[in-house]
């Protein structure tokens, strides 16, 4: 249901995706680990052209995109399949909680702001903050906000929440309450793509890992397998630092 077929992406002589293939069926979860600098933020904007690829083919459900070429529909319609949790969160500063999961309902999909807020107000049930739906980004502690940056992506209906480092900005206490939201996304099916350093998540709830070095996949396999019995030498040598 999702397919990337030779993304390529370039900055200036610097070729930072040097055709990466990868698929996903519903609900499957890939977790992307590897080295900084590596592409894997290039690689999760490239699949909602955050950054426009070089070359390759996106396919999101019922979409299929030529990456170089894409017609203005393409864009958009790759942006409402997909969603994004960003290290930062990226909310908006002046808006409340309720307002910031509200916003794409009501600027993408048309709702009205009744119908909007009612949505959102279940999204804060389920992320477990209902009470501070009009509280806005700096009265709530780190994690709170990237748990409205994740309800935020979950209120999109996307066809895949991408996520990228979501808890690597935040202090060592909020961490975990983040995990376990994800989690609890994950066992409802939602199909993801996780770039993060948490290795013990991708064990727990990775359907496949992809370890990518230098703008390539080196090496794909479900945990169980690339933890343990790592192929390649640079796969390797990157779990060796970081487990
Ligand atoms: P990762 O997320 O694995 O740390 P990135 O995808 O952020 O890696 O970056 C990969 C490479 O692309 C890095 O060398 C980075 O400096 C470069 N890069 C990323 N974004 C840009 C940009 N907008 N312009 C130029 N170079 C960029
Ligand atoms: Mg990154």
């Amino acid at each position: 249901m999702i397919a990337l077929k030779g993304i390529t992406k370039r900055f200036g002589e610097h070729t930072v995706l040097d055709g990466i293939d990868l698929s996903l069926e519903r609900g499957e979860i890939i977790v992307v680990i590897g080295p900084s600098g590596t592409g894997k933020s290039t690689l999760l904007r490239c699949i909602n052209f955050l950054e426009h690829p070089d070359a390759g083919e996106l396919t999101v459900g019922d979409l299929h995109v030529d990456a170089a070429r894409p017609g203005k529909d393409d864009i958009l319609g790759l942006r409402r399949r997909t969603a994004f949790v960003f290290q930062n969160y990226a909310l908006f500063a002046h808006k409340t909680a309720l307002e910031n999961i509200a916003e794409r309902m009501i600027v993408v999909e048309g709702l009205s702001k009744n119908e909007a807020h009612a949505r959102a107000r279940e999204i804060l049930e389920r992320i477990g903050l209902a009470d501070k739906a009009d509280a806005y980004p700096a009265a709530l502690s780190g994690g709170q906000q990237q748990r409205i940056g994740i309800g935020r992506a979950m209120a999109a209906k996307a066809e895949v929440i991408l996520f990228d480092e979501p808890t690597s900005a935040l202090d060592p206490e909020w961490v975990e309450e983040v995990l376990a939201l994800m989690k609890q996304l994950a066992a409802e099916q939602q199909t993801m793509i996780v770039v993060t350093h948490e290795m013990q998540f991708a064990r727990e709830v990775a359907d496949q890992v992809v370890f990518m070095d230098g703008g390539r996949i080196v090496e794909q396999a479900p945990p169980s397998e690339l933890f343990t019995n790592p192929k390649d030498e640079r796969t390797r040598s990157f779990l060796r630092k970081v487990l």
